[in-house]
């Protein structure tokens, strides 16, 4: 009888030592844990080091798990300091690049934003976080789907996508506080002026091939003022039939 007790109780310690190995190794192993580690890492090297204050932009890329929007053979340099291929020849924007274009704007909970080139979702992601409604536009139909699908997985109820062509805005919901645009045309579209609102800021990267400017509109008094930020490296804007505007 004590021999059946205690060769009970080393199977039972025998058996939670593999439990509690099993545990430690899945914890090590488990990409949560170095995502979240990168994620810091991130902010604090490429983003705060960098001269971004803006405790909105902070704490929502700090929120947002970039690694669910890049392809699953980035997912490892998905907080690295620079953009990544995304499919159709598209890519996402460098985290930097992302928080800069996001605090220049001074968004809060009472503004709305319509974003040209929906591309990954992670912007209209560091967005939603931040802004009352975001509006994001994609003119590449499984690219804005899949961006979708993502960020309608992760619970955000304030983003309206459409699949269309960026350069005309959308209308129906303008004005807009503020308008972020992802890919860069040659000029500023002259419906996305007319859909700013008063008061309202365009970041937008402007300029020929990858010549282009990343330029601060404001509206004052009806006029448009405009201010050069830094040169940066987009994808163009394109028309519905490909060419570039
Ligand atoms: N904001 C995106 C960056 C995407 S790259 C992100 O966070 O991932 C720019 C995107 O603009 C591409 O997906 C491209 O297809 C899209 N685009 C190019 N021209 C467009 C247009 N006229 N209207 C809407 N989207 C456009």
């Amino acid at each position: 009888m004590e021999r059946y007790i205690t060769n009970k109780i080393l199977i039972l310690l025998c058996l939670s030592g593999i439990i509690v190995f099993y545990f430690q190794c899945s914890a090590k192993g488990s990409q949560p844990f170095d995502f979240q580690k990168k994620r810091e890492q991130m902010i604090n090297t490429q983003i705060e080091a960098r001269g971004i204050k803006n405790k909105h932009v902070l704490s929502a890329m700090r929120n947002v798990k970039r690694h669910l929007f890049v392809p699953e053979k980035y997912k490892h340099q998905a907080y690295d300091d620079n953009p990544l291929p995304i499919g159709e020849g598209q890519t996402i924007s460098q985290p930097y690049i992302v928080a800069l274009m996001t605090a220049v704007l001074n968004m809060d909970k009472k503004k709305n934003i319509l974003e040209i080139g929906t591309g990954s979702g992670y912007q209209a992601a560091v967005l939603a976080e931040i802004c009352n409604k975001v509006y994001t536009i994609e003119i590449i139909d499984i690219l804005g789907m899949r961006a979708k699908k993502i960020l309608d997985t992760i619970g955000y109820k304030n983003i309206q996508f459409r699949i269309g062509d960026g350069y005309k805005g959308w209308k129906e919901f303008s004005p807009f506080d503020a308008i972020i645009v992802t890919c860069s045309p040659t000029h500023v579209p002259q419906p996305l002026k007319d859909q700013l609102a008063e008061g309202g800021n365009m970041i937008i990267p402007v300029g020929k091939g990858y010549s282009q400017y990343l330029v601060l509109l404001t509206k004052k008094d009806g006029k448009i003022i405009k201010n050069k930020v830094i040169p940066v490296r987009f994808v163009p804007m394109v028309r519905e039939d490909g060419k570039i505007y």
